[in-house]
């Protein structure tokens, strides 16, 4: 059996109760080193084997879960934050499908809502906006034409870049191209949840030259959006005035 599990932004306690069982169970571990806290590994039975898949292939990964699955072990694959985001996890549950083993996947807390607590801030306030796009700017991968951040810019909604801080020049004339204002606030989180977390609030217009400053390139969020300003309608949900399933307008 191999789990998939999401290990959370940084916070070594940020990885759920179901993730944190499957690591205390497992018998061989495969983490993702670079952004996984190893701090999770103290959860790990003494004995399990650990492996980093910072500098392994997926044909080695997969064979570490292949000796596991002949030898009747239990294996997590532990990727950071949730795997669904930017985690190269359906290669994988692909090639498991075809060689018949057996496998689930537990969610984690991504970075960017690990960035938005370290912000202080909602993603999707009311007439600010009501969109998250996540995206990333294209480097050495490369993002189909229709996502170009150009393009996606043009909707004004809270924008979240993964994997970008090291291509901030490009992206930042492309967030402007695209239609934000050089004024529309923006935040670089560096290492949300982590102990060394740091956010550098700014604008989109200082995106570039706040990341140098910085000395950001790396484990960086870059969020994007009047999210991030003052202004914004409170929520009808808990407005004396509007009804709803479970609370009538006066009440
Ligand atoms: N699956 C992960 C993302 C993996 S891609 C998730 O859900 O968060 C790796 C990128 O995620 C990094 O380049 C960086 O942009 C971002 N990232 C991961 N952890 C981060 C953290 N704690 N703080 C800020 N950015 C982070």
């Amino acid at each position: 059996m191999i789990h998939f599990v999401g290990a959370g932004s940084g916070a070594e306690d940020l990885i759920t109760l179901r993730g944190a069982r499957h690591l205390e169970e497992a018998d061989v571990v495969i983490y993702a080193g670079s952004l996984v806290n190893p701090a999770l590994l103290k959860r790990c039975r003494p004995g399990c084997e650990i492996y980093d898949s910072a500098s392994m292939t997926l044909e080695e990964v997969l064979a570490v879960m292949d000796g596991a699955e002949a030898a009747g072990k239990t294996t997590v694959r532990l990727h950071t934050g949730d795997p669904s985001i930017y985690g190269a996890i359906r290669e994988q549950m692909d090639a498991l499908d075809r060689k018949g083993y057996a496998y689930d996947v537990t969610p984690g807390v991504s970075s960017f809502c690990g960035a938005a607590a370290a912000l202080r801030a909602e993603y999707t306030l009311p007439n600010v906006s009501q969109t998250v796009i996540i995206t990333r700017a294209e480097g050495r991968t490369p993002v189909p034409e229709r996502e170009q951040l150009r393009s996606l810019a043009a909707h004004g909604s809270t924008m979240v870049l993964f994997l970008s801080s090291s291509l901030l020049e490009k992206a930042q004339a492309d967030l402007l191209a695209g239609g934000y204002t050089a004024d529309t606030p923006a935040a670089i989180v560096y290492k949300a949840t982590w102990p060394d977390e740091q956010v550098f609030r700014c604008t989109v217009g200082t995106l570039a030259r706040t990341a140098k400053e910085r000395h950001i390139t790396k484990t960086a969020l870059i969020t994007v959006g009047g999210f991030l300003g003052s202004e914004y309608d409170r929520s009808l949900l808990y407005d004396p005035g509007f009804s709803h399933g479970c609370r009538e307008a006066g009440k």
